[in-house]
């Protein structure tokens, strides 16, 4: 079995940040984070062991200082922290920034803003909890319920597969062709680079392994992006998730993951895969060649 991993893959740059943020602060003082740093139970348990408590909303944190995910927060859940007399420590990470700026500058220009994400995703309540009027679509059919507006401001959220947002971005004009609709790219790179090393690395695998949390936004669409190039792609979170079944001695094995995924748990299912490896049978034409040559 030859085993590769993508070229881009794994625990993004504002992750890793956040993470290293926590674990500074905690060794300092108690700390409780908003909502979940990643959507990766590996990290999170990590976490929790060096003290780190999780809390949804501020009224339940009972630490003095609060910090805010890489995901980032509306301003609404920044001062309610305050209200509730935390100090607030900002963890979002830049890119997520970019975002919400754009965000702003669109409202600001009078245009009505369509968010494309996960309604229900942190970053997108972090988003759009400011905001009187907006619609967040993923699908056709959400834009085929959208009301007529004269200029519709649209951008992503960060995790968005970027073809996936412009393929929805059209067909918003499609709908709409007196409106203006006007587009900011707001997909961070470090997705735009996994996307595209998940596209090539499905392409000449045999079975592709995603690895990431279950409720990890971006692992599922890598799983999707894959799913379109490979008939064998497997989402799994930790080491345990590896079947033997799935793999043939002769397959090539795609490895990639998603952003909030530790190298640790990427490490350790290289690893059992060269377990499984050994443990396949030898495809019968190696085994025919082995008794030609008197390799038995
Ligand atoms: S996925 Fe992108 S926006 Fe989100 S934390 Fe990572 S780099 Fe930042």
């Amino acid at each position: 079995m030859k085993i590769i991993r993508a070229e881009h893959l794994g625990m993004c740059f504002g992750v890793k940040d956040a993470i290293a943020l926590a674990v500074d602060v905690a060794e300092r003082e108690p700390l409780t984070i908003l909502g979940d740093l990643v959507h990766n139970e590996t990290v999170l348990a990590d976490l929790r062991t060096k003290g780190i408590r999780f809390e949804q909303q501020p009224a339940g944190v009972g630490t003095r200082t609060v910090m805010v995910t890489a995901h980032g927060a509306s301003e609404r859940t920044l001062n309610a922290a305050r209200q509730h007399g935390l100090s607030v420590l900002e963890a979002t990470c830049p890119l997520v920034h970019v975002a919400h700026r754009a965000l702003a500058k669109l409202v600001h220009g009078g245009f009505h803003p369509i968010i494309i994400g996960k309604r229900d995703h942190v970053e997108v309540r972090g988003m759009t909890d400011d905001l009187t009027e907006f619609d967040v679509v993923l699908s056709a059919e959400d834009i085929a319920n959208l009301r007529e507006r004269p200029r519709f401001g649209v951008m992503a959220q960060t995790t968005q597969p970027i073809e996936k947002a412009r393929h929805l971005v059209q067909l918003i004009r499609e709908r709409f062709p007196h409106s203006e609709v006007r587009f900011i790219d707001t997909v961070c790179q470090p997705t735009k680079q996994r996307q595209s090393a998940a596209i090539e690395l499905a392409r000449k695998c045999d079975v592709v392994l995603v690895i990431g949390g279950a409720h990890s936004n971006n692992t599922h669409e890598l799983v999707k992006t894959c799913s379109h190039f490979c008939g064998r792609v497997h989402h799994v979170q930790t080491v345990d998730d590896l079947r033997t079944e799935w793999f043939h001695a002769e397959d090539t094995v795609g490895v990639t993951a998603g952003t909030s995924t530790p190298d640790t748990v990427i490490d350790a299912i290289e690893q059992k895969l060269g377990v499984i490896n050994f443990s396949l049978p030898v495809p019968e034409t190696s085994a025919m060649y082995s008794k030609v040559v008197g390799m038995e």
